[in-house]
C-alpha cells in the first residue's frame, strides 16, 4: 500500500535542491496520479528558475571537489548507489508502477536495467584514458587529458522513470560532473527516490539536484545558464529541437535521445515463431510506449498470412490490467491524450481499408487501457507509417522485394532502432548495412543494454548513451603542448 511505501522513506513529496530537501505544499504542488486508476499518489513541489539557478551554483561548487577525487573513489560511491538500488529494487519497482503503470515485473526489470548503468559507469570511471602523441618538433611533447565537462542539465521522460535518469547520471558522476535533473511531471517519484539513495550512498551535497515544476521555466534556466555546459535530454523530437535552439546562445554540448519510428522486418527466410516472439517484445513492451518500440512491421509476401495469424493469436492472449496485479502483461497508457492518439491511428487504418486482426478498441477496463491490437493490410498512406503510435498497436505492411523493404524502412525522418528477422548471412549483412538507423536488432526484439551504445541518427538525436562511448559525452579533451624539452 501507499502507507507501506511511504514507510520505506523512498516515496517522498520533496525535491533535493542544492543539498537541501524542499517539501511540497499541496496547495501549490503538482498532483501526481496513478494511471491505472486515476488515484492521487501525492504532490511534488512546483519549483522554478530561482531554485534551478541555486542548484546549478551548488553543483558547480560540489563538482570541483568531486572531480578532484580519484576515479576509484568516485566509483566506490557509484557502486554504493548501485547496491542500494538493487537492495531496494522491490520498493523502487512499486513506486515506478504506481506512477507509470507498467506491470510490476517489468518495473523491477527496469530497476535492474537502470542500476546496471550506474554499475557499468562506476567501472568505466577508472578507464578514462588520455593520450600522448608524438611531437611535431624535437623539443615538444603532446599530451591529451580528459576532464569532466562540468555541470550537466538532464531532462527525462515518463516512459522509463528510472533508467533514463541513471543512463545520464551514471556517466556524468563517473566522469566527475555535477547534475541538475528535471524529471517528467507524470513520474517524479522514481527520480526523487534515486536522489534519496544517492544521498545515502554518499554522493556529495549539492552535486545532484532533482527539481520538479514548470517544464518551460526549468528548461529556460537550464538552457540559458552559462554554467551548465551540457544538456542531456530524452523525449520528443519537438521539445528536443526547441531545447537545442535554446542552448545555442551559450554553446552547450547536447545529448539528445528523441523520437523513433522503428521498422521491424520479417523476411521470408525468418524463423517465424522467433519473429513473433521478437515482435511481442519490440512492440508491446511497456505497452508500446518506448522510443525503440516497433512502429511499422513489414512482412514479406510469402510469410505474411502465416506471420499475421501467429502474431494475432499471441497478442489476443496478452493480459491487460493494473500493473500491480500479478500476471498482468500490459498496463494502462500514460494518459488520455495517449489513448486518443492510439485510437486515431487505428481508426485511420480502418477507414483507409486496413483490417483488425486483434483488439482495435479501448479496453473494457476503461480508463486509459487499450486492447493490444494487430492490424493487417496497412499501407504507407496511413498515419501509422509516419508517426510514432506509442501504444499497443502492431500494423502489418506487406512487401515483395528485400530492397523495397529497406527503402520503406528508411523512408522516415527518424533513425533510432530497427529490427529484422532473417537467416541468410548475406542478407543479414546487406540489410544491417542498408538500414539508416543508430541501432539494428537482428533476430532479436530487445537490444538495450549498458554495454552497447544507444542512440539515433537523423531526427532521432545526437550522441550515444551506454557503452564505453557513453562517458565521452561528459568529458572534454584538453591538449597540453610541452615545449623546451
Ligand atoms: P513526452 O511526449 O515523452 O512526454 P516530452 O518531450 O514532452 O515527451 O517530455 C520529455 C521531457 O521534457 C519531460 O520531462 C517534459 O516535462 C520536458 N519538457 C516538456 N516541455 C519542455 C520545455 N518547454 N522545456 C523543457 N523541458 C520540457
Amino acid at each position: 500500500s501507499l502507507q507501506d511505501l511511504r514507510a520505506t522513506g523512498l516515496l517522498r513529496d520533496a525535491n533535493l535542491v542544492a543539498g537541501d530537501w524542499i517539501e511540497a505544499d499541496p496547495e501549490t504542488g503538482i498532483a501526481v496520479h496513478n494511471p491505472a486508476d486515476g488515484s492521487l499518489i501525492g504532490y511534488v513541489p512546483k519549483l522554478g528558475r530561482a531554485e534551478v539557478a541555486k542548484a546549478v551554483k551548488a553543483a558547480e561548487e560540489a563538482q570541483k571537489t568531486w572531480a578532484a577525487r580519484t576515479a576509484k573513489d568516485r566509483a566506490n560511491v557509484l557502486r554504493a548507489w548501485f547496491d542500494l538500488m538493487i537492495a531496494h529494487r522491490e520498493a523502487l519497482a512499486q513506486i515506478l508502477t504506481l506512477e507509470q503503470g507498467k506491470p510490476l515485473a517489468e518495473a523491477a526489470g527496469e530497476i535492474t536495467y537502470g542500476a546496471s548503468f550506474v554499475e557499468w559507469f562506476a567501472e568505466e570511471a577508472r578507464r578514462v584514458y588520455g593520450e600522448t602523441i608524438p611531437g611535431h618538433q624535437p623539443d615538444k611533447r603532446i599530451l591529451v587529458m580528459k576532464q569532466p565537462i562540468g555541470v550537466v542539465a538532464a531532462i527525462t521522460p515518463w516512459n522509463f522513470p528510472n533508467a533514463m535518469i541513471t543512463r545520464k547520471a551514471g556517466p556524468a558522476f563517473a566522469a566527475g560532473c555535477g547534475m541538475v535533473l528535471k524529471p517528467a511531471s507524470q513520474t517524479p517519484y522514481s527520480a526523487i527516490a534515486l536522489a534519496i539513495l544517492a544521498e545515502r550512498a554518499g554522493l556529495p551535497k549539492g552535486l545532484f539536484s532533482v527539481i520538479t515544476g514548470s517544464a518551460a521555466q526549468i528548461g529556460a534556466e537550464l538552457t540559458e545558464n552559462p554554467v551548465v555546459r551540457k544538456l542531456t535530454f530524452t523525449g520528443s523530437t519537438e521539445i528536443g529541437a526547441m531545447l537545442y535552439a535554446q542552448s545555442a546562445p551559450t554553446i552547450k554540448k547536447l545529448g539528445l535521445e528523441l523520437g523513433g519510428n522503428a521498422p521491424f522486418i520479417v523476411f521470408d527466410d525468418a524463423d517465424l515463431d522467433a519473429a513473433v516472439e521478437g515482435a511481442l517484445i519490440a512492440k508491446f513492451r511497456n505497452n508500446g510506449q518506448t522510443c525503440v518500440c516497433a512502429n511499422r512491421i513489414y512482412v514479406q509476401d510469402a510469410v505474411y498470412d502465416a506471420f499475421s495469424e501467429k502474431l494475432a493469436k499471441a497478442v489476443s492472449n496478452l493480459r491487460t490490467g493494473n500493473g500491480m496485479e500479478s500476471g498482468v502483461e500490459l498496463g494502462p497508457l500514460i494518459d488520455e491524450s495517449a489513448l486518443e492518439k492510439v485510437q486515431s491511428h487505428v481508426t485511420d487504418v480502418v477507414e483507409k481499408g486496413g483490417r483488425v486482426l486483434a483488439g482495435g478498441k479501448p479496453h473494457a477496463l476503461g480508463g486509459t487501457f487499450y486492447e493490444p491490437t494487430v492490424l493487417a493490410d496497412v499501407t504507407s498512406d496511413m498515419a501509422v507509417a509516419r508517426e510514432e503510435t506509442f501504444g499497443p498497436v502492431a500494423p502489418l505492411f506487406r512487401f515483395t522485394e528485400e530492397a523495397e523493404a529497406i527503402q520503406a524502412a528508411n523512408d522516415t525522418e527518424f533513425g533510432l532502432a530497427s529490427y529484422f528477422y532473417a537467416q541468410d548471412v548475406a542478407r543479414i549483412f546487406r540489410v544491417s548495412e542498408g538500414l539508416e538507423y543508430g541501432m539494428v536488432g537482428v533476430n532479436t526484439g530487445l537490444i538495450s543494454t549498458a554495454e552497447a551504445p544507444f542512440g539515433g541518427v537523423k531526427m532521432s538525436g545526437l550522441g550515444r548513451e551506454g557503452s564505453r562511448h557513453g562517458i565521452e559525452d561528459f568529458l572534454e579533451l584538453k591538449y597540453v603542448c610541452l615545449g623546451g624539452i
